[in-house]
């Protein structure tokens, strides 16, 4: 678990919706999901530094730059946004971001056949994206405390 107290990172993401007039829903059952023009964010609720990573990634959407450019990429900008502005992020929140940025490749990659196929970031059509997946080993360390 975290060093930072589970209490301290739930109280952390009602802060934050707080103070930018976020509503949060609770998704116990569901897949976390953002509605920007709503401002509002389906979170289940963070018992853990997965869920509080997944909690900031899904406020990420609303707050988060490359939120108008393309799938893959407004998701690495949610993702920054919540390394950017975790209180604690540890190897497992890393490795979440990872997870989740890989499968939204092998979402794009299976549908390259379509008409209008998914935007596949390359690292030079789309360096920001790369650099957020591969941040740890560029300029990281496993713990940031901040
Ligand atoms: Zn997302």
């Amino acid at each position: 678990m975290a060093r930072t107290s589970i209490d301290v990172l739930r109280q952390h993401i009602y802060d934050i919706c707080e103070g930018h007039d976020i509503t949060v829903v609770d998704g116990s059952s569901y897949n976390a999901r953002a509605w920007k023009k709503n401002r509002e964010i389906r979170i289940r609720p963070v018992k853990t530094s997965n869920t509080y990573a997944v909690a900031l990634h899904e406020i990420g959407h609303i707050l988060g730059k490359w939120q108008s450019k393309p799938r893959l990429i407004a998701e690495a900008g949610a993702w920054l946004w919540a390394r950017q502005h975790a209180l604690e992020w540890n190897d497992q929140m890393e490795s979440k971001l990872r997870k989740s940025l890989t499968s939204y490749l092998k979402w794009a990659r299976l549908r390259q056949h379509r008409k209008r196929p998914p935007v596949i970031p390359t690292p030079t059509s789309h360096p920001q994206f790369w650099q957020v997946f591969y941040w740890n080993e560029w300029w990281g360390k496993s713990v940031i405390k901040r």
